[in-house]
């Protein structure tokens, strides 16, 4: 669902980069935010952003590494460009975010429908009662955990509205299209027309 905005929060002492969406820890939460925002943020945070790492790794760091202050840190994009090129190791024009970076949260979500589609599309027909059982839990610890907060927030929303379907593969696939259809609208996306999930996460294109 969009980026709540949390451009000043008590955590901050200037206001954040736009898109820039802070964790329940109050930093800036990787997971939650397009890395062109979360790129931002390392303009001007070069030698705090070093440190802040080291902070938060020695602390087992939750999804970032940064401060939410405007003039804000954190192990960021532009800075692992800039160290791709200082060092030689690579370009700006070679470096692969989705390859080198952690996941963002346009390169988690992709990852995670993925997952969540294809699971769905080789879900058992006719599954037993254990198998559905184990499905509504799989899902409801996976909207407790999803580590984009306010996604899984939202999630955790639609899912009291229209809870699971698990009485079958089709209805669950359908049920997934639904849920991702939900926020495709969110986002101003355009929506997928579930009678092709089949096509896209399990049988290709008939050719
Ligand atoms: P994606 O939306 O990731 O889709 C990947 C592929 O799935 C598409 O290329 C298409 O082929 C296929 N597809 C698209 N729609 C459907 C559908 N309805 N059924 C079946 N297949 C489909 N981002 C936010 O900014 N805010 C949020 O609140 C948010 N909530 C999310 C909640 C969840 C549970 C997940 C998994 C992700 C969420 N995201 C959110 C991320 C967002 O949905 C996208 O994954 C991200 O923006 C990347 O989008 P994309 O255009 O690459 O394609």
């Amino acid at each position: 669902m969009p980026a709540p905005d949390h451009s000043s929060t008590e955590a901050s002492s200037t206001p954040l980069p736009p898109g820039m969406v802070l964790g329940p820890d109050g930093k800036p939460c990787r997971t939650c935010t397009d890395w062109k925002s979360w790129s931002k943020i390392g303009k001007s945070g070069g030698s705090k952003a070093k440190k802040d790492s080291k902070d938060s790794s020695s602390t087992g760091g939750a999804a970032t590494t940064g401060v939410a202050t405007g003039a804000g840190a954190g192990t960021t994009a532009a800075a692992a460009i800039g160290s791709a090129s200082a060092s030689g190791s690579g370009s700006l024009a070679s470096f692969d975010y989705e390859k080198e970076c952690p996941a963002d949260k346009e390169i988690l979500g992709r990852a995670t429908w993925t997952f969540l589609h294809t699971m769905a599309a080789y879900y058992p027909d006719k599954p037993s009662a254990m198998e559905q059982s184990t499905m509504k839990s799989l899902l409801t610890s996976f909207s407790q955990f999803y580590p984009c907060g306010h996604c899984a927030e939202h999630l955790r929303e639609e899912m009291r509205v229209e809870p699971p379907k698990v009485e079958s593969r089709k209805e669950l696939s359908w049920w997934m299209c639904g849920m991702h259809n939900k926020v495709n609208e969110i986002l101003g996306k355009d929506l997928f027309d579930c009678k092709k999930v089949d096509e896209r996460w399990r049988d290709g294109p008939s050719d």
